[in-house]
Parts: C-alpha cells; structure tokens; sequence
C-alpha cells in the first residue's frame, strides 16, 4: 500500500508534531520543507543563502525553487510506499504542481489541521526548533528528539513574524482548503484538542480513506 499524505494547517496547528507520530505508524518519511530550507540555511549552501532573508520575514520562497527541492526529495526511494508533506504545498501553483508529479502515484490524501489564530499566535511563542536539524520541537525539552542538538526560539515565530505568516496563510495558503474540499479524500481535524487525540482522529480518518483507495 502507498499512503501520500498532505498536511494542511496553519503554522503551529501541529503538522509537524503529528507527522513525527505517523510517520512511525505508517513507516513513511516525514517530508518538511521548512526544515528542509533551515537546514540548508543552517549549512549556508546556495539555496540557503537565496532563501534566508525570505524566511525571516515570514514570506513564502518562489514556487519554483521550492517544487524543485520537493521533486528531488520525492525522487527518493524511502518514497516508494508513500510521504507525510509538511508545509508544501502552499500556493495553489504548489498543488497544482504536485498534482503533476504524483499523477502516476496512490491519491494525496489530504489532512487540514484546523486551529484559531489566537491559539496560533498563542503556540508559537513558546515554541523551538533544532539548532543542528531544524526540526521543530514543541514543549520537548531542551535537546532534540531526533540528532541530540540544541533546541532554541524560531528565529521566524517572533510575534511580529507570526502575524505576517499568518497573514501569508490566510491569503496563499488557505484557498487550498477549497482547492482539495471537494475530494473524497479530504479530511478535517480538530487541532485544538490534546496531541494524543488529533493522532487518533487523523489515524482513523486517513485508514479509511486508505482503505478505499485501490492498490
Ligand atoms: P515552516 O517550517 O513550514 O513554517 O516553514 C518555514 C518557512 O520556510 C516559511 O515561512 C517559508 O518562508 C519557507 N517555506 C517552507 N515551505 C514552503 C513552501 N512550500 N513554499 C514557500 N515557502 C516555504
């Protein structure tokens, strides 16, 4: 079975949490481009260096680039039975462009976290992220859960930064709600209930969308 997944979700609703949880279930690689990106920002590579500033700001970095670095990352073998996206797709040229590149694959089943703003705003300050991988950590200590290295403030969950991505989310981001709405294999999540809990909700709704899925 391959199980492509989608999370949607504003920032801090929680899709990098849940994604560590599943990914563990379902054996697939938890994709996310914004760790992707502060890695390669982290390691002052080209791309590293053309995003940066971007990402500081809270804006999205072009279409293009970031599809590039998606169409590598799911050209990867550890795909084969599937991906959890975290955080791409996030403008509609994004999902079109996805649509395109798993034409041939399982159908995205897609997950929107749904969380208020003022419990977003309320999250992210207090969140961290890995200094060494740039995974983010919430409430986990002060070491990460997945190289060991230091955890520290988001350098963009600032709160003047969070209102511009929320700001970004609501204009870019959210028409993608109407964008997969109608599939059969769309679901919605409450994400202000305890961690534990939106994994039990998502867990059953991706299954049952998996299981109709012809293999
Ligand atoms: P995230 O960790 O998903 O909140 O991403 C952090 C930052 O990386 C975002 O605020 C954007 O600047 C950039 N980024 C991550 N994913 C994307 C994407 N799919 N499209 C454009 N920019 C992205």
């Amino acid at each position: 079975m391959e199980l492509n997944l989608v999370m949607l979700g504003p920032p801090g609703a929680g899709k990098g949490t849940q994604a560590r949880q599943l990914r563990r279930r379902w054996n697939i690689p938890h994709i996310s481009t914004g760790a992707m990106l502060r890695e390669a920002v982290q390691a002052g590579t080209a791309l590293g260096r053309e995003v940066a500033a971007i990402m500081e700001s809270g804006e999205l970095i072009g279409d293009e680039v970031i599809t590039r670095v998606v169409t590598e990352r799911l050209a990867q073998p550890d795909t084969k039975y599937g991906f959890l996206l975290d955080g791409y797709p996030r403008t509609i040229p994004q999902a079109e462009a996805l649509d395109h590149l798993v034409a041939a694959r399982a159908p995205l089943i897609i997950v929107e976290i749904v969380l208020s703003e003022a419990e977003v705003v309320r999250r992210l300050a207090s969140r961290m992220v890995c200094a060494e991988c740039g995974i983010n950590a919430v409430g986990e200590g002060t070491t990460c859960y997945d190289c060991g290295g230091p955890l520290v403030p988001r350098a963009d969950d600032r709160e003047q930064v969070v209102l511009n991505r929320l700001k970004v989310y609501r204009e870019q981001t959210e028409p993608l709600v109407r964008y997969y709405g109608k599939r059969p294999t769309f679901c919605r999540i409450d994400g202000a209930q305890l961690p534990d809990d939106v994994t039990a909700d998502i867990i059953r709704e991706v299954e049952k969308h998996a299981s109709r899925i012809p293999i």
